[in-house]
């Protein structure tokens, strides 16, 4: 699975990639993640990447020719091109799972900034615009690291026990149930008595009646 991250700011996602779950699968060469810098694909001496909105209007829009020669250059006959924009569709654990379950899968992500991209780019050039909430963050980084995360926890091999995605929140109609672990007591909360029992029937059942349906 092969992911090409662009960006204005490759040192936050690389940042990121670099920690946690994510190193890990990059460590085991499980996820190819690359990261661009966006103003490579410019051709004046000040790199621009953006300009002012056709129209009028408060703010700068990013530019349609650097972005066309890095999907040029970076896409394949099966890559799938994806943008980061508050107007996409609402990115659900469903579609993560998805995503996970293509093995030969490539995405473009192109991560958006200041008043996000010139049409042209979302008409002609991406197959897949997501969104990650009804708010507005100030750059699609942290965005693409949501997919790109959200994905790779996903593939075998990348948790260090693939039990704890069998009863996670969202991979069916719930949430997941609550959880406990040393000590039994703190400042007078206690663990549920179930919970510390070890009769696993009881603990079972705990759990489902424990877990909320959304
Ligand atoms: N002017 C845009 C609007 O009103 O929809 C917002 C642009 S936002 C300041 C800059 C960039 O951040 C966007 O182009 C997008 O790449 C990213 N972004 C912000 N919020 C996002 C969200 N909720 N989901 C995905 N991307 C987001």
């Amino acid at each position: 699975m092969k992911f090409d991250i662009i960006t204005i700011f490759p040192n936050i996602v690389e940042e990121y990639i670099n920690t946690g779950i994510v190193s890990k699968a990059l460590k085991k060469g499980i996820v190819e993640i690359n990261v661009h810098d966006l103003r490579k694909w410019t051709s004046d001496n000040h790199k621009t990447v953006d300009d002012t909105p056709y129209g009028g209007g408060p703010g700068m829009i990013m530019k349609i020719e650097p972005i066309f020669k890095a999907i040029q250059e970076l896409k394949k006959e099966n890559t799938i091109v994806a943008i980061t924009t508050p107007k996409g569709e609402k990115l659900v654990q469903s579609k993560l799972k998805d995503f996970s379950l293509n093995q030969d899968l490539h995405m473009i992500i192109l991560c958006g900034r200041y008043e996000g991209f010139d049409q042209r780019i979302h008409d002609n050039l991406v197959d897949y615009e997501f969104s990650i909430g009804d708010y507005v963050l100030s750059g699609g980084e942290l965005p693409a690291l949501v997919l790109v995360d959200g994905i790779t926890r996903l593939l075998p091999g990348v948790l260090g026990n693939e039990d704890s995605l069998k009863d996670e929140s969202f991979n069916d109609d719930s949430l997941e149930y609550p959880q406990y672990t040393k000590p039994e007591e703190f400042n007078g909360w206690k663990v549920p008595k179930v919970l510390l029992s070890g009769n696993h029937k009881e603990i079972f059942e705990y759990r489902q009646k424990n877990k909320k349906i959304v």
